[in-house]
């Protein structure tokens, strides 16, 4: 028998902004640990939490750009539950009136598009952190007595850097119908959040995690199965390779009669498996209630609509247009988009006056070349739009050769200097003059014969041969049109 597979996703991205969700501490990544620390976010008695309206705003943007109905009066609510890193024992969510309910994405995928329904996205706190011994940078043991550092072996600490940290979560419906359409969710996902602004993503540093819920029911069957919660995965091939590894498992369990048990199963990624964690046959009770210590809010239509009127132009809008509008290839429109910095900065190059597709092949080539050699990201590479279209517009115009460019661009890179300067100084200009290069040819036919005899033979490589000669003898900066036109112009008669 086959089996369809069902998944659904819960995102929960960090919004990005300076401070927490209901604090001003700083919700900046890497601080020693309790350092961003106030009563506040602490969870002292008798403190009062304000809500952060960059977060709210940030959500609201998600919720419209995920297509949600708004609720116009939304609150949040207390979600109970005791964990030794939420100090207040409750966590500030939403329940009763998510934020954003019944929305969609709409996936690219081979071919078509699939649209995949968003339950809800809302606004939550995120909880601190438990550090066991072995995580614990020796930096933070200094800080500790001797006598308390010799137990410390069976310890836990908490660090409550991260506790407040302003989340958006994002619940799809279990629309996904394979690990495939998964991938490319959350990578959907990504590229949305990322054009949107609010959030880094860096799921290395936890600002992005995902949580995958999976079942298996027989083709042509309308009831779900039974489903797992597939929880610690922190990558989203992490995520890729749990999917795949709940799918054999479970085809498995089916195929031998066996029912798939309801619960939560953490990933080991050094194991490549999963593992049982805890069973949910029955629904937590977290005794959700409106939160008394925060005012509802109320989403006025000018409000609305200013948070709207930030949304840009999002990456498969942005991806058609570079193809029906500037004539980009799918495959290099697709690539430019993927990231949106360099995005805008090819869009920046062909306002410059560069040819679309020359500006493309250029970023696509050596600058993301070096980009990945670096590491870093275009904003980081120190080359203006306009010094990168100057070099394009020299080889267009003739003044270099294509392969003198790469070395003029590499120059570029490392001295900061203009295109037009180093040429100049360093001499490599083009040679477009017929009567130096004629000289040159002539010298090189003259130099191989038998490629000449091969040439003349209809020879292909005879042709290369000869032009790499050529090269060879101007360093490069023979105009190759030319060069080409006078080898079969100068190619000596048959005797
Ligand atoms: P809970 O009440 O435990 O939060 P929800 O019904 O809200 O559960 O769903 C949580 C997640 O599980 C959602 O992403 C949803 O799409 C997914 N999900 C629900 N039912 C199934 C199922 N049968 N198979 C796979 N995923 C499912
Ligand atoms: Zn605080
Ligand atoms: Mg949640």
């Amino acid at each position: 028998m086959d089996y369809e597979v069902v998944i659904g996703l819960e995102a929960h991205a960090q919004l990005a902004t300076k401070t927490k969700l209901f604090c001003g501490c700083a919700t900046r990544f890497g601080a020693p640990p309790n350092t961003l620390t106030c009563p506040v976010c602490t969870g002292h008695p008798g403190v009062l939490p304000v809500l952060n309206r960059a977060a709210f705003e940030h959500a609201l943007k998600t919720a419209l750009a995920l297509h949600c109905r708004i609720n116009r009066h939304t609150a949040l609510d207390r979600k109970n539950y005791y964990y030794p890193d939420l100090p207040k024992n409750y966590q500030i969510s939403q329940s009763y009136l998510n934020l954003g309910v019944d929305g969609h994405i709409d996936l690219e995928l081979d071919g078509h598009t699939r649209r995949v329904r968003i339950h809800n996205v809302h606004i939550e706190e995120d909880a601190g952190k438990l550090l066991h011994p072995d995580d614990v940078a020796e930096s933070t043991l200094l800080d500790i007595s001797a006598a308390t550092r010799v137990s410390l072996a069976r310890m836990t600490l908490v660090d409550l850097n991260r506790a407040g940290t302003p989340l958006c979560e994002i619940v799809t419906e279990p629309d996904l119908r394979s690990v495939e359409e998964a991938r490319v969710y959350m990578e959907s996902l990504v590229s949305l959040l990322l054009y949107l602004d609010v959030s880094d993503c860096k799921m290395q540093e936890g600002s992005l995690r995902f949580e995958a819920s999976i079942s298996l029911r027989p083709l042509g069957a309308t009831e779900y199965g039974s489903r797992v919660e597939i929880k610690n995965v922190n990558s989203m091939k992490a995520v890729v390779r749990a999917l795949d590894y709940e799918v054999r498992r479970q085809t498995e369990c089916l195929r031998h009669g066996e029912p798939v048990t309801r619960e939560t199963r953490l990933w080991d990624d050094a194991a490549g498996r999963t593992a049982p964690m805890r069973s949910k046959e029955l629904a937590h009770d977290y005794r959700y209630f409106p939160e008394p210590d925060l005012v509802p809010v109320e989403i006025d239509e000018a409000w609305l609509e200013r948070v709207r009127a930030t949304i840009p132009e999002l990456a498969p809008a942005r991806r058609r247009r570079f193809i029906e509008v500037l004539g980009l290839p799918p495959y290099d429109a697709g690539v430019l988009v993927a990231d949106k910095a360099l995005a805008d900065y090819f869009e920046d190059c062909v306002r410059l006056g560069a040819e679309p597709k020359t500006a493309s092949n250029w970023l696509m080539g050596a600058v993301m070349r070096e980009l990945n050699a670096r590491g870093v990201g275009i904003a980081q590479l120190g080359l203006a739009p306009a010094a990168l279209v100057e070099l394009i517009r020299l080889v267009a115009q003739g003044a270099i050769a294509p392969n003198t460019a790469r070395e003029v661009f590499g120059e570029m890179l490392a001295t900061g200097r203009p295109a037009a300067e180093i040429i100049q100084s360093r001499g490599l200009k083009q040679i477009s003059d017929s009567a130096e290069l004629e000289n040159i040819v002539r010298q090189v036919l003259e130099a191989n014969p038998k490629a000449v005899a091969d040439l003349r033979e209809g020879k292909k490589q005879a042709q290369g041969f000869l032009m790499g000669q050529v090269m060879k003898a101007t360093k490069g900066k023979a105009n190759p049109k030319l060069a080409a036109s006078l080898l079969a112009q100068l190619l000596p008669p048959a005797r």
